[in-house]
């Protein structure tokens, strides 16, 4: 027996993974998601209690409250500090998150700030560059995330009553539910809390999932953020998601008077009442600088390019090995043997293309960082 046969017959080597696939304890917990499941069904119930007027009207009330809340609570003042308030306050934009059903805010703001310091890169726990139905869902139901990052979150955790509804985070959830049927009947459950609930839930996910995929690019930011109309009419102005990735910093995301931004309307109208103080905005100077259309260097396309063009190189050894495993069973020990050749040559070449890539990105970082020195007399001091 030959001993190239005897030492190939084994499948081609394991390739390593790519950056971006998901770990073994990356998985939907099929178990604990049931739940989730069991939510989107039951507003099909509405066959048998009809539906009401008054039911239809709470839904609407219930999906754009609870979406300010969590826009203009969980994301732009937990995640991202971008205005004041006092604890009162402070408290009730918590609460009122919380009816959401989408946990905690310091869960909530954690994850957040997490996305923002590793976008779009391996780290991103909800890049759509692993998986768009990962990056809309997926992460939510597995239980690697399921815990707090508090590491993330010290400034708000330090607070007793933060620390409270973050761990009984379904007590909003069910005094929302018995208020509806309360005021609506069963009807008033059904469309009030469930139904909006469902529709609020995959409002909020798309812009982790769709926000990254879908819309134009303004800013040349460091990752695939793209603003979208569509996606901010649902969402209160979250769609503006290019501009909020380019100034994190920001109360407001439509920078400009023709991108609908309901959130910073309301948030105006209570700085107004003095309910909330200190508003960030970005200066004109700001908004001007590292467009793309100017001649900023487009870095985050390119590297979702690149991670793509990496991931299709794995894919291309491995399929071309099974191929070939596909036909080895006639002359196995010819085929062993070609199989160790072309497996050698590949490896090689892979080993040239990821160098190629390695090179790419370098002198693409280094090509972002001239375009944007190149802009800096544009931009505010504190940019
Ligand atoms: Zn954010
Ligand atoms: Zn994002």
């Amino acid at each position: 027996m030959s001993v190239i046969g005897h030492d190939t017959a084994s499948p081609t080597p394991a390739h390593p993974k790519s950056a971006y696939a998901r770990s073994a304890d990356e998985r939907v917990n099929k178990l604990t998601s049931i739940p989730f499941i069991i939510v989107h069904l039951i507003p099909l119930l509405v066959v048998f209690t009809g539906i009401t007027i008054e039911a239809v009207v709470l839904g609407v009330v219930t999906y754009v409250g609870r979406m300010f809340f969590i826009t203009a609570g969980y994301h732009r003042y937990f995640s991202h500090r971008s205005y004041r308030m006092p604890r009162v306050p402070q408290f009730l934009m918590a609460f009122g998150g919380t009816t959401a059903a989408q946990k905690g805010p310091l869960w909530w703001a954690g994850h957040h700030r997490h996305h923002h310091r590793t976008s779009d890169t391996p780290e991103d726990v909800h890049s759509p560059l692993r998986g768009f139905w990962w990056s809309h869902v997926g992460w939510i139901l597995c239980d690697k995330y399921a815990d707090t990052p508090t590491q993330n979150i010290k400034d708000f955790a330090k607070f007793p009553e933060l620390r409270f509804l973050n761990r009984f985070d379904w007590i909003g959830p069910w005094a929302l539910g018995f208020a509806c049927y309360f005021i609506a009947g069963w009807s008033g459950l059904l469309i009030g809390f469930f139904l909006s609930t469902v529709l609020l839930w995959h409002g909020t996910f798309v812009i982790n999932s769709l926000a990254h995929v879908m819309g134009r690019r303004r800013y040349a930011t460091e990752d695939t953020s793209r603003n979208s109309a569509m996606l901010a009419l649902m969402t209160l102005g979250e769609g503006w998601h290019n501009n909020h990735h380019y100034y994190q910093a920001s109360a407001r995301q439509g920078f400009f008077w023709w991108e609908l931004d309901v959130t910073y309307g309301i948030l105006r109208a209570l700085s107004w009442m003095r309910i909330v103080s200190d508003l960030k905005v970005p200066s004109p100077q700001v908004r001007a600088a590292n467009r793309i259309r100017n001649g900023a260097f487009d870095i985050g396309t390119f590297r979702a390019h690149l991670a793509r063009a990496g991931a299709a190189v794995h894919a291309t050894g491995t399929g071309i090995g099974t191929r070939l495993a596909a036909t080895g069973h006639h002359a196995a020990e010819t085929l062993a043997e070609r199989r160790a050749q072309v497996g050698d040559g590949l490896t090689h070449r892979k080993e040239e293309l990821e160098e190629f890539v390695r090179h790419s990105l370098d002198s693409a970082e280094q090509l972002a960082r001239a375009s944007r020195l190149a802009q800096r007399p544009l931009s505010a001091p504190s940019d």
